[in-house]
C-alpha cells in the first residue's frame, strides 16, 4: 500500500475571507483532515490569501515570442494580414516550437495555472509541427500542468487547400483533445468556392468520428456570427456533444441585450456550449452576469502571448482577471472576486475537481 502525503497549509485565508485557517491537501487534492498514517509536510501560508489553481480557457503557445529576442510587428488588418504575420514569425523563429511553446506554459505554472486549452495552428505551412510540439510540451509538463491540445484551421478549412486533410490526420493522431474551427460564415464561408463540404460538416464530422470535443473561433459579428453560432448550438444538441463543444470569443454575442440576449443564453446553455472570452476590450468582452444567469459556464482565457498579432500577454491569468474587471468595470469587492472565480472554474479543468 502507498503512503498518502499530506501537505497541510497553514493560515492561509481561502478566497480572502477574514481570519486565517488550514487547508488539507492530500494528493494533489483538497481534503478534510490529514488521513492516519500520512506522510505530511507543512507550508507556512503567512495569512496569505489561498485561491483554487488557476485555469487558462484560450491560449495560443505555438506562435508565442516569448522569451525570444525582439520582433517587430507590420500593421495588419483583418485575419488575412494576421494569417500572414503568423507564417512569418513562425519562419524567423529559430527557437523549436515545442521549446517556445513550453517555456510559456512553465511561465503560467509559476503564475498559478495548473490547466490550460492551447489552441495550435494545423494549416499546410506548418504541417501537424503545432499538434507535435504541444504534444512534447505537455509531456514534459505534465507533472504541473494539464494541457488540452485545440487543432485550429487558423488559415481556414475551405479556403486554404490542403487544410481539411491536415485537421482530419491531426484529428486521427490520438494527439489533440479538441476540433478547432474558425468564422465558418465569414472567414471560411460556406459559399461555392473552397475545398470540401461546409466547414462545420467538416469539423463536427471530425470530433464525432473521433471522441474530440469541439472549439470555434467566432469573431464574425451581427448575423454573420449569430447564424453559424445558433447552426453550432443545434449541431451540438443533435450530435449529442452538450458540454464539450465551446465557442471562443464570439463577439456577436456582447452586441445583443435584453430578450435577445436572454434568448441566446438560453439555446447555449441549452445545448451545453460554453463560450470563452479572453476580455479584449469593454465592447467584445462577453456579457458574463446574463450568460451566467441562464447557466452558461464562460472561461478565460490569455488568447495570443506576445505572437505576431501583438506585442502584449503574459500567460498571467490573475493579470486576465484584472483585465476582466477592468474591461467590465468592476467596483465592488465582490465582483473582481466573482469574476475570478468565474474564470478559474469555468472550464472543465480545475484542481479542486468542481
Ligand atoms: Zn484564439
Amino acid at each position: 500500500m502507498t503512503i498518502p502525503t499530506a501537505t497541510v497549509f497553514r493560515g492561509v485565508r481561502p478566497f480572502g475571507v477574514d481570519g486565517a485557517t488550514d487547508l488539507v491537501a492530500v494528493d494533489g487534492r483538497l481534503a478534510a483532515a490529514v488521513p492516519e498514517g500520512a506522510r505530511v509536510e507543512e507550508v507556512d501560508g503567512r495569512g496569505r490569501i489561498a485561491l483554487p489553481t488557476l485555469v487558462d480557457a484560450h491560449i495560443h503557445p505555438d506562435k508565442t515570442a516569448w522569451s525570444e529576442p525582439w520582433y517587430s510587428r507590420r500593421a495588419a488588418g483583418g485575419l488575412p494580414e494576421y494569417v500572414r504575420g503568423d507564417v512569418e514569425l513562425y519562419e524567423h523563429q529559430r527557437t523549436p516550437l515545442a521549446e517556445r511553446a513550453g517555456r510559456l506554459l512553465a511561465h503560467a505554472v509559476t503564475r498559478g495555472t495548473r490547466a490550460v486549452r492551447a489552441h495550435v495552428d494545423v494549416a499546410p505551412a506548418y504541417g501537424l509541427a503545432g499538434v507535435e510540439g504541444l504534444a512534447a510540451a505537455r509531456e514534459r509538463l505534465s507533472p504541473a500542468l494539464d494541457v488540452q491540445v485545440v487543432a485550429f484551421p487558423q488559415h481556414g478549412v475551405r479556403r486554404t487547400p490542403g487544410a481539411g486533410a491536415l485537421l482530419a490526420e491531426a484529428a486521427a493522431s490520438g494527439l489533440i483533445d479538441a476540433v478547432g474551427g474558425i468564422d465558418p460564415a465569414g472567414f471560411d464561408g460556406v459559399g461555392e468556392d473552397g475545398e470540401g463540404p461546409a466547414q462545420l460538416d467538416q469539423v463536427f464530422g471530425l470530433a464525432e468520428k473521433h471522441g474530440l470535443q469541439l472549439d470555434v473561433h467566432l469573431h464574425d459579428i451581427g448575423e454573420r456570427g449569430l447564424t453559424p453560432l445558433r447552426d453550432i448550438a443545434a449541431r451540438t444538441k443533435a450530435a449529442g456533444l452538450q458540454g464539450r463543444a465551446v465557442v471562443s470569443h464570439a463577439f456577436c454575442v456582447p452586441e445583443l441585450s435584453g430578450a435577445e440576449l436572454a434568448g441566446l443564453a438560453e439555446l447555449l446553455a441549452d445545448a451545453g456550449i460554453g463560450p470563452t472570452t479572453v476580455a479584449p476590450s469593454a465592447h467584445q468582452v462577453l456579457p458574463f452576469r446574463e450568460l451566467r444567469a441562464h447557466g452558461v459556464k464562460v472561461g478565460l482565457g490569455s488568447d495570443g502571448v506576445r505572437d505576431s498579432w501583438s506585442p502584449f500577454g503574459n500567460a498571467d491569468m490573475l493579470h486576465r482577471a484584472h483585465l476582466l474587471g477592468w474591461t467590465t468595470d468592476a467596483r465592488t469587492d465582490e465582483e473582481p472576486a466573482r469574476r475570478h472565480v468565474a474564470g478559474t472554474r469555468a472550464f472543465a479543468l480545475t484542481a479542486l475537481g468542481d
